[in-house]
């Protein structure tokens, strides 16, 4: 997990607002690149992969989240997945004859978590018109599937299809939170509902935005950890995969005699299963 990029924790000494800030520039570059993701597409599943990255944040450690964007008609979607160690992927999957992945009114973003014992909580909301639409899509979840009110902006600075700058961030209002500093807040963060000025700015750092947001109040920083592209796929999982497919398939695979790639669809990596590995699937089935 080769990456700058790292989430930052902080709370507001008065217990109103938690904040949760990430840069996610290497990760996103990294996980388009892998993807071959460009234009608009690109630049949503940068904002869906620090979705995810900050919306895990506000949660119990352990819980992996994976954020789903399904596009209008029928034009593919987009995954983010994040884990605890702080590893991330992201996944593009066009629809046979579709370019880019469209957004807007219409479009469905799930939000996924998956608790250590293996269940999943989900809920859905629909993508909201215009700018921003995955911060506004990710505050809405949060609002009625998490009932808590979050205000929190996404960015994904794109120039000729090269990440050069990503990132956002998260503020949740607290059971404590009193009228006067939420009206501050408030007021506050409309000259935050789009940070690519934040982001693209040299200095940029997870601690600089902190700041800004947090300007002339007092607030305790907590833990910082990285978070960077890596897929933890391997051959175990593949075959597992394969394993869940019906005997006449895996029967199938096996007919050729050759060794089977595959390559995994978040990272590419190849793994080439020897016909004995599958002839044993299907030995125990
Ligand atoms: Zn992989």
């Amino acid at each position: 997990m080769q990456s700058n990029d790292s989430v930052l924790r902080a709370i507001t000494d008065d217990g109103a607002f938690r904040v949760i800030v990430a840069r996610t520039t290497d990760t996103v570059q990294s996980v388009l690149s892998a993807q071959s993701a460009q234009g608009e597409t690109g630049r949503h599943l940068g904002d869906l992969v620090t979705g995810s990255v900050l919306f895990r944040e506000t949660m119990a450690p352990n819980l992996r989240v994976q954020g789903i964007l399904k596009g209008l008609g029928g034009s593919g979607s987009l995954v983010a997945d994040s884990h605890p160690s702080g590893k991330t992927r992201g996944l593009v999957q066009l629809s046979s004859g579709s370019t880019q992945v469209s957004v807007g009114p219409g479009a469905i973003m799930q939000m996924m978590r998956t608790l250590p014992d293996g269940k999943i909580n989900q809920g859905f909301v629909e993508v909201p018109a215009g700018e921003g639409s995955i911060s506004r899509a990710l505050m809405e979840y949060m609002q009625t599937s998490e009932q808590v009110v979050s205000m929190l902006a996404l960015g994904t600075v794109l120039e000729q299809d090269r990440v050069t700058a990503a990132g956002g961030y998260l503020v949740q209002l607290l059971p404590e939170v009193g009228r006067g500093p939420l009206m501050v807040m408030t007021e506050r963060l409309k000259d935050f509902e789009n940070i690519d000025a934040q982001l693209k700015d040299a200095n940029f750092s997870p601690e600089a935005l902190l700041e800004e947001l947090l300007y002339g109040m007092a607030y305790t920083r907590l833990e910082e950890s990285s978070v960077g592209f890596e897929c933890w796929c391997n051959e175990l999982r593949v075959v597992s995969a394969i394993a869940t497919l019906p005997k006449q398939d895996i029967e199938h695979l096996l007919s050729s005699g050759e060794v089977l790639e595959i390559a995994c669809e978040y990272c590419k990596r190849e793994f080439r299963i020897p016909p004995a590995r599958l002839q044993g699937l299907l030995n125990q089935s």
